[in-house]
């Protein structure tokens, strides 16, 4: 059994694998961005590719690939920076709805691999975020018992 290298740290993290991305070049000052927000642990610019104009990133400094990665601080501060950022977004636009998108990995359409949150003006049917979204009634026999694995996985 190996001590941890970094304890607290995911372990691709801790050992340095997490590769550069754009969104790190961007934390360090190395690539410009349009910075709408930033504190210790939380960085907000706007998006490159705008989905519809306002559209706003939020980004943890701490280099985590995916949400799950996000230490209890950075996630807090995450928190209340997208609080501030959708508040502001909705002020400057003037539109009043707004979707917060957040993707992990390729197969939930992440493309870069630095967690971020997308907020995004809803301005029409036609200009901001299209959702395809296909529910199925909950399963009432499997329910239970999958609520409580999952309770009983949180740490
Ligand atoms: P995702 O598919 O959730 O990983 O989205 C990545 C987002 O990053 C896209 O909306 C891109 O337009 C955006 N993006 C990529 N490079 C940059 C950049 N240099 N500055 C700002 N936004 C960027």
């Amino acid at each position: 059994m190996h001590a941890p290298v970094a304890p607290g740290l995911p372990l691709r993290q801790a050992r340095g694998i997490m590769a550069e991305t754009i969104f790190s070049k961007i934390i360090a000052g190395e690539i410009p961005c349009h910075k709408v927000y930033e504190d210790d642990h939380v960085l907000a610019f706007l998006d490159i590719a705008p989905i519809s104009p306002g559209h706003t990133l939020v980004i943890p400094k701490q280099p985590a690939r995916t949400l799950d990665e996000v230490s209890e601080q950075s996630a807090a501060a995450l928190g209340v920076a997208l609080v501030k950022v959708a508040r502001a977004v909705k002020a400057v636009t003037g539109v009043d709805a707004y979707n917060v998108l957040q993707n992990n990995e390729a197969a939930a359409h992440q493309a870069v691999f630095h967690v971020h949150f997308h907020v995004i003006p809803k301005r029409s049917n036609d200009v901001g975020l299209g959702v395809g979204w296909r529910p199925s009634p909950l399963d009432q026999s499997t329910a239970p018992e999958l609520a409580s694995r999952l309770a009983a996985a949180i740490e």
